[in-house]
Formats: structure tokens, C-alpha cells, sequence
């Protein structure tokens, strides 16, 4: 039997059962079925090399041993697994320590809001809030964003493809050029300046401005800390509010715990999901200034509001980050893989390569559309498991979990290199 007729038998299920829209499935055809730390392995018993960390949900890897204890030691004292938003001990210890370790030794001071287990679902609440406490009904989004798929955060969100999806007027948001959007001789942020302080220009006074520090599906565009303090600015000359969509970019992915630690800047609404619980269990929230927090009781709500089992790991996982040498050791991978990527660039000139991101949020851009996809491929064929992204899929997109071990990330990183070399030997 050939590998594609037992590939195809294996996943007839999904062919016939499951709807079209599935996607990783088409990128990655093989049935996994298990998976430790930086590595998974398939039906075949073929080892994978994990650079996509579930889209960035699994920064800390699969299956952490400390998380695993932790929630295995939970669900066997039968303890309350679903308590929407009453009182658990999960809940408290979530709380105190999501306060205690990350937010007060950055001097941040939030109100903790639990939106459903989404990302797409804090991004939905924080617009809902900025709305109400300004009044004020427009957003003002960047190019290329990605905040999700549901109708609010959809309307704020670039792609064309996902926004035809929703098959209403998309209301409500304008969108203004992010950092490097007509190149490097442009300051786009005159364009929101001017906009503003025009009040002619036809752009309203917005309720919020929603930001990645870093875009990731954009193709892991990085604004300069210059660029995001003067968006901050204009939020606080104009009253504007300022979210930061953190759902990507945080929880260590950029080299911090808060992508914006470094940039100095003090969103009055962080976005927070994705690997929040560290073990692929869905949870998210939306932090708040204590000042905005002007919710009534369960003026939203939602059933999956209080699955504690993602307490549980995502409080274990703040324990990584008392330790300072957790941080610099991403910072450290993050460093080495991006020599790793220039050295790349500079051995194959023909392709044009370009090195982007931020500490393991990190890629290797072509110069043609689909560079990122065909280099995907060929790396799932050498036992590597990356994603692409970028309005073009030009970008081959570097999520190794952040606590990757050397020798591994180095292996990834050499697949990496044979596939781009595959690339061009076509
Ligand atoms: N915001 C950003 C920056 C994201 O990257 C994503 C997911 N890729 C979302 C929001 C939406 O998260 P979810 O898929 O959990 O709804």
C-alpha cells in the first residue's frame, strides 16, 4: 500500500463526516495520536517536530508533566468542573495568582473579566465595553489584523476571505494603516493623526483603537515600540481607549508574559487566550481597568465561563514565569533561531528572504506568494509541523513551545533549512 492510499484511508471519516470548512487537517493529513512536549507522533508511529504549538496555544508544549499532575490530581478528587462563573477554589487560586505573579510585579492593575473560552469571545467583550463606556459605536482597527471570527471581531479583522464569510455588513470599524504599510518611507501614523484632528475627515471619534503589537496571521509584522506609544498617545488625547489584542502574541510567545511589557504602554483592555491555560484547554479574559469596569451582573454571560480543569493548568503555569530565567531562555531560543534565519536569508539570495517577528513569534518571509505554504509542506514531509501565514501566505511561521529543548529546536531549525533548500531546488 502506498503512503497516500493509507493516508487517505486513515482520514476518510473527516472526508465524508466533516464539514469542508476544516483546514489544519488538509495542511498536516496524517492522524496523530500522541504528543509530549515538542514533538508529536502519528498513527504510523512517525515523530513530528512541533513548530505550530497549536497556533499558539501550546507555548509550554504537550502535555506538560507539572500540568498533567495538576489536573489529573484534580479531576480525580471530583472536584467542580463546570461552574460557569460560581465560586470554586480553582477559580480563587486562578485569580490570586494571575495577580500576585504576573500582573502586580508588572505594575498592572486589571479587573478580570472571564468572556467564554475564546479568544475570539474576550475580543467580543472588550468591544462590547469600550462601546458602552464611551458611547461611542466605532473601533478603529489596523490593516491586516486578525482578532477572530465571530461578527465584532470579524468587522475588526483584514482578510477579505474571512470577512466575506460573514455574510452581513461587516459595521462600525475603520481601519488605518499599521506600522510599515506603505513601506518604510511612510509614518503611517500621521494617517490616524490627521483623521483625527480633521474634523472634517469623515472618521469619527472612536470608541477604541484594537492593536497587535505584533500581527501574527498579517505575516508577524512587528510596530516599533516608537509606533505603539504614539498610538497610545492619541488614545489618551482624544479619550479613545486602547485594547490590546494580546491572544497571540502573549502568555511568553514574544519573550515576555505581555507582548507590550516591553514597549511601555498601559492598555486600558488586554485580550488574553489562546495558551493562558497552558495545556490546550480553552480559556480566555478580558483584563479591564478597574475605572471601565462599568458591567452590570451578567449583562454577558455564557455557559463555558468556568471549566476549572484550565484554572487549574493556567495557575500552575504562572509558576514558570517566578523565575526570571524563564524568560530570558525564550528570549535566548528566540535570538538563536533568528541567526539561524539570517544565515538562511544570506545562503539562498535568489529567494529574498526576510527574517520577522520577536522572540519565538518568528518567521521567514519569501518574496512570492505561497513561500510559507510550500515550505510548510515540505516540512511536514521531514517530520516538521509549521504553519504559514500573511495575506499571501509568503511567511513560514516559527511557534516552537518556548521551552523547546536546544537540541530539539536545532533539528527543527536544519528541517527548516531542507525545506526552504527544497524550495529551491524546484
Ligand atoms: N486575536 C488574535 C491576535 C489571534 O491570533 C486569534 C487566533 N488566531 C484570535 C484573536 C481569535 O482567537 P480564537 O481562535 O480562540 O477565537
Amino acid at each position: 500500500m502506498n503512503m497516500q492510499t493509507s493516508v487517505n484511508e486513515q482520514l476518510h471519516v473527516f472526508e465524508e463526516l466533516e464539514s469542508e470548512v476544516r483546514g489544519y487537517i488538509r495542511s498536516f493529513p496524517t492522524m496523530f495520536t500522541k504528543a509530549l512536549g515538542s514533538k508529536m507522533w502519528d498513527k504510523e508511529g512517525r515523530e513530528y517536530i512541533d513548530f505550530f504549538s497549536g497556533a499558539g496555544a501550546l507555548n509550554y508544549g504537550h502535555n506538560h508533566p507539572l500540568l498533567k499532575q495538576k489536573v489529573l490530581e484534580y479531576l480525580q478528587s471530583d472536584s467542580v468542573v463546570l461552574s460557569l462563573d460560581m465560586a470554586t477554589p480553582a477559580k480563587e487560586e486562578f485569580l490570586q495568582q494571575l495577580n500576585e505573579v504576573i500582573l502586580k510585579p508588572r505594575n498592572l492593575n486589571y479587573k478580570v473579566m472571564f468572556p467564554g473560552p475564546t479568544g475570539t469571545n474576550s475580543v467580543e467583550t472588550a468591544l462590547k465595553l469600550v462601546r458602552k463606556v464611551t458611547g461611542r459605536q466605532t473601533i478603529i482597527s489596523f490593516t491586516n489584523a486578525y482578532h477572530g471570527m465571530t461578527l465584532g471581531s470579524l468587522a475588526v479583522s483584514g482578510n477579505a476571505v474571512s470577512r466575506k464569510g460573514a455574510g452581513v455588513q461587516l459595521n462600525n470599524t475603520i481601519f488605518m494603516p499599521y506600522e510599515g504599510y506603505f513601506g518604510d518611507d511612510v509614518d503611517s501614523i500621521t494617517f490616524l493623526e490627521k483623521y483625527l484632528a480633521d474634523n472634517s475627515s469623515g472618521v469619527e471619534l472612536p470608541a477604541a483603537i484594537i492593536l497587535e503589537t505584533i500581527q501574527g496571521q498579517a505575516g508577524l509584522k512587528v510596530a516599533s515600540p516608537e509606533w505603539i506609544q504614539k498610538v497610545e498617545q492619541i488614545c489618551r488625547r482624544y479619550d479613545i481607549l486602547l485594547i490590546i489584542d494580546d491572544i497571540q502574541a502573549g502568555c511568553g510567545r514574544a519573550g515576555t508574559f505581555f507582548s507590550f511589557e516591553t514597549v511601555g504602554v498601559d492598555p486600558d483592555i488586554v485580550c488574553l487566550s489562546k495558551s493562558l491555560s497552558g495545556y490546550g484547554l480553552p480559556l480566555a479574559i478580558t483584563l479591564i481597568k478597574p475605572e471601565y469596569d462599568i458591567w452590570a451582573p451578567a449583562e454577558h454571560t455564557g455557559t463555558f465561563r468556568g471549566t476549572t480543569p484550565a484554572f487549574v493548568t493556567a495557575t500552575e503555569t504562572f509558576n514558570f514565569w517566578k523565575d526570571p530565567s524563564f524568560e530570558k531562555d525564550i528570549q535566548q531560543k528566540g535570538e538563536k533561531t533568528r541567526r539561524f534565519l539570517n544565515d538562511i536569508v544570506e545562503k539562498y539570495p535568489t529567494l529574498q528572504l526576510e527574517v520577522r517577528g520577536r522572540g519565538l513569534m518568528i518567521g521567514i518571509a519569501g518574496s512570492v506568494s505561497g513561500f510559507g505554504g510550500k515550505v510548510s509542506a515540505k516540512a511536514f514531509q521531514r517530520g516538521l509541523i509549521l504553519d504559514k501565514c500573511g495575506p499571501d501566505g509568503e511567511v513560514a511561521k516559527l511557534f516552537p513551545p518556548v521551552n523547546t529543548d536546544e537540541e530539539v529546536l536545532e533539528k527543527g531549525l536544519h528541517l527548516l533549512e531542507e525545506s526552504i533548500a527544497a524550495c529551491v531546488e524546484e
